[in-house]
């Protein structure tokens, strides 16, 4: 390998070789001196030894080429712009050294020279010149992040009236490069980047740009829109011509510089967030920085700077937002939406924090929190004498990762003693496509503990239909943004919702369809058959205490009219996937469900065949009938838990009716009619 001189080059040019030699004594104990006598063969030295030349003495008057016009040659070549000059002048001469400072003259010493401020002079020089010169990229050649900033600082006070971009790129999913077709690739990559950037800077007068780290590139060029499309395009179409197996997308953000008072690493972090937003946004290539983007980032910040002690002062907040049941038009259950009340800045709505703290391993310990307490109001509307129903909480997708899920959950429930049916968990579709094998695994786990798994927001993008048959759940949350157009219209959404719905029956598994807001909304969903919603048409997000005034006067609804009664031993029957349902559903014999209280008869469900020759056109119970009902009800009342009575329908049908009590709740009896065909035997 070739020794390195640890000294530095100083390329002295002057025509005086009595000069020249008394200088090469003087410094070349310290220096690695090459001479020229003018600035022709300055020029020719500075192609012999490029950028191993660290300082230029230059003599300004000299014969063959001049100093002055050395250094117009100088500045027109960029590469040497880098390396300082020192400038000899004789004489004070303001029109000359300001038209040397425009060629980017570095500094300036009298002639005759004075040895010891000369060498001051280029000890300074050749450190300044290290940190330029010796800050290239060993991958691509090309500048870092150093010398970038250097340079841009220079540039930005230099050229004080155009109006520059700074731009900052990468690679998406550059690891995937490297860990995929391995390092020699990724190099490429790189490589390829960084010689179209080279070729870009040719087209401009100014242009900076370097390797920052990584997959990280930077550049500054003249602002124009066009400019920075065509730039983007440029960097495209090589990495695609570079390699037409995969698919490399960069992503640009763009801060058009404004303000002259940031330093320049400020001036990245603009750039930064625009590109971080670009990142989010797989159809986007470039994203220019607004100052919106500084205030979410400021409140990012402040979210997490305040969690801990939001979370000490119990600032997060449980709200409950009710599910129907669109079937018995009544209450089940809840949502669990937590909220913080900042003492100082009022309500913060999830969707500002939670994907801050997913981002920042918060999560956890907020899901833990509102887990708890879920457990703890279950727990206490239990001592309080009610029955309460399940309350359903978000497990964030994060969550999945933590190995103590299970055993969190399913300590939670047994230290506050209740079943787990009454914790639901939902767990957002985008998880499910994450690591499938580990949520499987995991589902089953909860499932097997007595758990029930409800996929949230299915349909906001993420999975396909498909991706149901290998799931274990027992509920689907359909997305919102079903709902986003007017109903009634027949448009995409109704017809994606319609067969979804479906499809989700033909599973067995109940549909809750989330963001109903009007009444349009629940016409047509129920009449597609969906099992549950959840909207503010019903019922916004509340504070426990006025969810639990709502459910008290719910109750109070329900009571006074029968048709629609409370009956927890009923949910089996309204969940179409639960074993009851799909029996019920299989019987060959015409069945039905009523519920009964103060003589008044309600019809709850039935089955098809029920449907098929029992009902009548408009759902009614036949008056006679509804009377021989009544009386076998009442005789249930008594205390017998079944009987049979026969009855004539249609003057020609015969049917044998068993009836049994299935259930009681407060007060209203739920009895089960099989209707057996007996008209043969008559
Ligand atoms: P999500 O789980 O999909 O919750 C439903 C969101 O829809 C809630 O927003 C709810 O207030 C809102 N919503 C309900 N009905 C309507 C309606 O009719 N119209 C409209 N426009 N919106 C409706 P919220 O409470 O702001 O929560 C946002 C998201 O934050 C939740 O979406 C959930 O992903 C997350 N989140 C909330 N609490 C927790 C929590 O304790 N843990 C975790 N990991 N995430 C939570
Ligand atoms: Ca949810
Ligand atoms: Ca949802």
């Amino acid at each position: 390998m070739e020794q390195r001189s640890e000294k530095s080059t100083v390329l002295i040019v002057d025509d005086d070789e009595l000069v020249k030699n008394i200088l090469i004594d003087e410094l070349s104990q310290e220096y690695d001196i090459i001479s020229a006598g003018n600035g022709q063969e300055a020029l020719d030295k500075l192609e012999e030894y490029g950028e191993k030349i660290e300082v230029i003495v230059l003599d300004l008057v000299m014969p063959v080429m001049d100093g002055v016009t050395f250094l117009e040659n100088y500045r027109n070549r960029k590469e040497y712009q880098k390396i300082p000059v020192i400038v000899a002048t004789s004489r004070e001469d303001i029109e000359l050294e300001k038209k040397c400072l425009e060629y980017g003259v570095w500094h300036f010493v009298m002639k005759p020279y004075n040895p010891t401020l000369l060498r001051f002079r280029i000890k300074n020089a050749v450190a300044k010149s290290k940190l330029l010169v010796s800050d290239k990229d060993s991958v691509t050649g090309i500048d870092t992040k150093f010398t970038f900033y250097e340079k841009l600082r220079r540039l930005l006070a230099e050229v004080p009236d155009e109006k520059f971009a700074f731009v900052r790129m990468d690679i998406d999913r550059f690891k995937m490069i490297n860990n995929f077709y391995g390092i020699a690739e990724g190099d490429r990559v790189l490589k390829c980047v960084a010689k179209e950037l080279t070729r870009i800077s040719e087209v401009f007068e100014h242009f900076l740009y370097a390797r920052m780290e990584n997959d990280v590139f930077v550049c500054c060029l003249p602002y124009k829109e066009e400019n920075i499309e065509l730039m983007v395009n440029a960097l495209q179409i090589s990495l695609k011509k570079l390699n037409k197996d995969y698919n490399i997308k960069m992503s640009c953000g763009v801060y058009v510089i404004d303000d002259y008072s940031l330093d320049v690493t400020q001036m990245y972090d603009r750039a930064y967030l625009a590109a971080k937003r670009c990142k989010e946004n797989f159809s986007k290539r470039v994203v220019y920085y607004n100052n919106s983007m500084v205030e979410s980032m400021r409140r990012e910040q402040f979210v997490i700077n305040e969690v801990n002690k939001a979370l000490e002062e119990e600032q997060f907040v449980l709200y409950l937002q009710p599910k129907v049941n669109m079937i018995l038009g009544r209450p089940y259950g809840a949502e669990a939406l937590v909220r913080w009340i900042h003492p100082k800045h009022g309500m913060i709505s999830p969707g500002e924090f939670i994907p801050v703290f997913e981002k920042n391993g918060i999560i956890g310990r907020l899901d833990q929190y509102v887990w708890r307490k879920a457990c703890q109001l279950l727990r206490k509307w239990i001592d309080e004498g009610k029955e309460p129903d399940p309350i359903s909480v978000n497990v964030s997708r994060v969550d999945i990762y933590n190995p103590h899920l299970v055993e969190t959950l399913s300590k939670l429930v047994t230290e506050y003693r209740i079943s787990p049916h009454l914790l639901n968990l939902e767990l957002t579709e985008s998880a499910f496509v994450e690591d499938q094998e580990l949520v499987i695994k995991t589902m089953k786990r909860l499932r097997d503990y007595g758990f029930q798994i409800m996929m949230d927001d299915f349909g906001s993008g993420y999975s396909s239909l498909n991706i149901l048959k290998d799931m274990e759940i027992d509920y689907l949350k359909i997305d919102m943004k079903f709902l986003n157009q007017d109903i009634g219209f027949n448009g995409k959404g109704e017809k994606v919702l319609t067969s979804v719905v479906k499809m989700a029956k033909w599973m067995h598994l109940p549909s809750i369809v989330e963001g109903v807001e009007t009444q349009a909304q629940v016409d047509f969903l129920k009449d597609i058959g969906c099992e549950y919603v959840q909207g503010y048409y019903y019922a916004k997000p509340m504070p426990v205490e006025e969810y639990e005034k709502y459910i008290e006067q719910e109750h109070k609804k329900e009571t006074k009219s029968l048709v629609h009664a409370n009956i927890g031993v009923m949910n089996e029957l309204w969940n179409p996937r639960s074993a009851t349902s799909v029996l019920f559903d299989m019987l060959d014999v015409p069945i039905a469900v009523y519920e009964y209280k103060d003589d008044k008869i309600g019809l709850l469900r039935y089955n098809k065949l029920y449907e098929e020759r029992i009902m009548t056109g408009d759902g009614e119970i036949i008056e006679e009938e509804s009377e021989e009902l009544r009386t076998a009800f009442d005789e249930l009342e008594a205390g017998s838990q079944g009987t049979v009575i026969e009855i004539l329908r249609d003057s020609d049908k015969w049917y044998r009716l068993t009836i049994k009590r299935i259930g009681k709740k407060s007060g209203v009896a739920i009895n089960m009619v099989t209707f057996f065909d007996i008209s043969d035997c008559k």
